[in-house]
């Protein structure tokens, strides 16, 4: 079986077909490219054949390169790696090419074949790149389907030809979206964008690409890069415009990446290079970008993370071999903000929901939280009124906790206070069938403390949202001391209806995400007790990638609730509490009604509307500055630090159980930088060496917190790394 099938009909068309066997959706592998090439020769060669149509056997064209591939080529090569990947990206590029030429006249440009793309549905990479270099893109209106090339977003830039060809279809400003930003357009936006060319009705689809191929005339085929006197849309480098463009463009790049992605800059690089050459060696440049990116650590890490194992752990890796859990009727307890939330994305995903609160008028206030939504997403016209109603009808608010009869799963978020949950778990399980599955969305207390409260320890969980619910994709599901195999098989089940990414953890104080962001957050705050500028501390962490520095964030969480957590942790942890000096300026800032954003006060000043405006001047008054401040670096040491030795923790304790729920939930829970692949792939692309030495360094400048934990310190000694020991597809325990 092939991955591509070759046909010619009566009228002398020849059709490559993609459609990879066992597969839900294409992907291109190198067995793949061989395919298409001989089929393209075996075409252009036989006189029979007027022309070519690429199209896909499935509903979608395809998601791009199987990422397995480049690493397999990296991985193989030796010695030189990178020449491995340069020549495989330039035998592609040699493919993609005779398809463009199709047998042309080099100097005449005449007598070429016409090929056109037939995209019955979603293109994503090396699909939308394979178009791309065909004469005339035809792609069927299905409600679906999106094309586009979103390499970006996992670390690599379009290195199949999309770069150049797209830059130069439609010049580097209007290329911006789709190459710089990833997005992926339906078919009428992609028209507008000139991804495509005709969108036809899905049972046309064929039909049309054919009768184009048969009538497409000589100059109809030959690309605007492959004519004399070509000119770059919207100006070359030199140009006015062109420089304009340019110049803005690498700003742009730079505000938004802080110069840590390599790929956006490389990217930035292959077009504004490649626009001052002739078409083949602007792919030759590309081809070297590319290359220079794929070695690059970041990418391999992000590829793994983003993308691999993300898909890994949404497939199930971790899930227990019992069989299909999915959740038909779910019961929400507690319909403030994460209820509500948490009743939105269940009832989208088609789930049952009964909606709990203690008062009617606050069930109703919840499930108007998914009309609100539900209202947004029709204003950008990705809601049909039919789906709203839909949506609506599935949620019933209500204070009756009978309405929870049949219920297979029910999520508690309730106050959280241990009385009041295990009051309503023990209404709740009054109610609800035997077999059905208990969760709670507690972010602070421990799950196996709540489980006492339930008649079937073995039947309860933690599933931890975060908020807002409809746009956090990663979800923590906790385990307590009881918690039975079929526990966590629903718990990741439902999680994988909702359509996010879940984590699984054992029941440890703040279980693995905000185990690590708080001690980030403390980091900060301790800083500016030493007097250290608080635009130091904010740019340090946004320079390192991160979406918000510490400040920005325990704003955005709130202040209160920072309070809330430190009396709480000081209460358990009694004299062995370390963060006193992070407690004052804490509790002060709250005692002066400065509790963040949604007060439109805290470390920043906020304007009328909570815009924020900058940093609270007060802060310095308060918190004297000291003339002598620490180096870049060192800030940054500490703020990276804070929160890596949390998870080299959690996985030394046996919270996290897997090097990859660390690096996926870090990135995904809290923007931990992502360019870095996660905490794991960070120490792993700096060596456990060097962040032993790191650590030795800051114990002994800033305390205790920063001793390098034991596991570190032996993977230094014996020169290993996580990955390399605790293998990507392996438990790490
Ligand atoms: P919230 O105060 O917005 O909502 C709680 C809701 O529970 C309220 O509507 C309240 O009326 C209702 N309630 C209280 N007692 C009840 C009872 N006996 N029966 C029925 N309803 C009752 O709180 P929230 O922010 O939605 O948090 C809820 C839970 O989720 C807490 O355990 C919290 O720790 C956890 N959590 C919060 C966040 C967050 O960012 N806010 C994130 C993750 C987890």
């Amino acid at each position: 079986m092939t991955d591509f099938t070759y046909s010619v009909d009566a009228d002398g068309v020849a059709t490559l077909t993609w459609d990879v066997p066992g597969k839900s959706m294409n992907v291109m592998s190198r067995e793949g490219f061989a395919q298409v090439s001989e089929m393209v020769d075996t075409a252009l060669a036989d006189d029979a054949v007027k022309g070519i149509v690429i199209t896909s056997g499935k509903e979608t064209f395809a998601g791009g390169m199987d990422l397995n591939v480049l690493a397999k080529i990296r991985e193989e090569a030796g010695e030189n790696p990178a020449q491995a990947l340069f020549d495989f990206t330039m035998s592609g590029h040699h493919i993609l090419r005779k398809l463009e030429r199709a047998g042309m006249d080099p100097k005449t440009l005449k007598g070429g074949k016409p090929v056109a793309c037939a995209l019955p549905g979603t293109s994503a990479g090396i699909g939308t790149e394979i178009a791309l270099a065909c004469h005339r893109r035809f792609m069927a209106d299905s409600p679906k389907a999106k094309i586009g090339l979103p390499e970006i977003l996992v670390g690599l830039f379009p290195g199949g030809g999309g770069t150049t060809r797209y830059s130069r279809m439609v010049g580097a400003m209007a290329a911006a979206p789709v190459l710089l930003e990833g997005k992926m357009l339906d078919p009428k936006k992609a028209k507008g964008a000139g991804l495509i060319d005709e969108v036809v009705a899905p049972g046309e689809l064929l039909a049309k690409a054919k009768e184009w191929v048969l009538s497409a005339a000589d100059a109809d085929i030959v690309k605007p890069w492959d004519q004399k006197g070509f000119k770059m849309p919207g100006g070359a480098p030199y140009h006015p415009a062109g420089f304009m463009t340019f110049v803005g463009a690498n700003a742009m790049v730079h505000g938004k990446t802080q110069g840590v992605y390599p790929a956006a800059k490389a990217l930035l690089a292959a077009v504004y290079e490649g626009a001052m050459v002739d078409f083949d060696t602007a792919l030759r440049i590309e081809a070297r970008w590319f290359t220079k990116v794929l070695m690059n650590p970041s990418s391999s890490a992000m590829i793994r993370s983003l993308f691999l194992n993300k898909e890994a752990l949404e497939k199930g890796a971790n899930r227990p071999d019992v069989p299909d859990q999915r959740v038909k009727k779910v019961g929400v307890l507690g319909a403030g903000m994460m209820g509500a939330g948490i009743a939105y994305v269940s009832a989208n995903a088609g789930i049952e929901v009964v909606l709990i609160d203690a008062a009617q008028e606050a069930a109703e206030r919840g499930k108007a939280h998914s009309a609100d939504l539900l209202d947004k997403g029709m204003k950008r016209g990705k809601v049909t009124a039919e789906k709203k109603e839909e949506v609506l009808a599935r949620i019933t608010a209500t204070t009756d906790y009978a309405a929870l009869t049949g219920c297979d799963l029910i999520v508690e978020a309730v106050f959280e206070d241990m009385k009041v949950k295990a009051g309503v778990t023990a209404k709740a399980e009054a109610v609800i069938p035997e077999g059905a599955i208990f969760a709670t969305n507690t972010s602070t207390l421990p799950i196996s403390d709540l489980a006492k409260a339930s008649k079937r320890p073995e039947q309860f969980i933690g599933i931890h949202f975060f908020s807002p619910v409809d746009k956090m994709m990663l979800v923590e599901i906790i385990k307590g001391k009881e918690t039975g195999p079929v526990a966590v098989a629903k718990a990741l089940d439902f999680v994988r209806q909702i359509r996010k990414t879940p984590i699984v953890v054992n029941d440890a104080r703040f279980f693995y995400a905000n185990r690590c962001i708080i001690p980030y957050i403390n980091e900060g705050i301790r800083m500016v007790a030493e007097g250290v500028e608080p635009a130091l501390i904010e740019h340090a962490a946004t320079l390192l990638g991160f979406p918000l520095g510490p400040l920005q964030l325990v704003d955005e969480t709130s202040i209160d609730l920072g309070v809330k957590i430190a009396k709480a942790t000081k209460a358990a942890m009694g004299d062995a509490y370390p963060d006193g000096a992070v407690d004052k300026i804490l509790f002060a800032m709250a005692d002066q009604g400065r509790l963040g954003r949604k007060a439109k006060a805290g470390f920043y000043a906020y304007d009328e509307k909570g815009g924020r405006l900058g940093l609270w001047d007060g802060l310095g008054a308060a918190w004297p500055v000291a003339a002598d401040q620490p180096e870049l670096t060192g800030v940054q040491h500490r703020l990276m630090m804070a929160q890596v030795l949390e998870a080299v923790r959690a996985l030394e304790d046996g919270v996290l159980e897997d090097i990859r729920e660390g690096d996926v939930g870090a990135i995904l829970g809290w923007g931990f930088a992502p360019w870095s692949g996660g905490p794991f792939s960070w120490l792993d692309i700096i060596g456990a060496e060097r962040a032993v030495a790191i650590c030795d360094g800051l114990e002994e400048a800033h305390g205790a917190r920063f001793a390098a934990p034991k596991l570190l310190r032996n993977m230094a000694k014996a020169g290993e790394t996580f990955y390399g020991r605790f293998g990507s597809g392996a438990r790490a325990a």
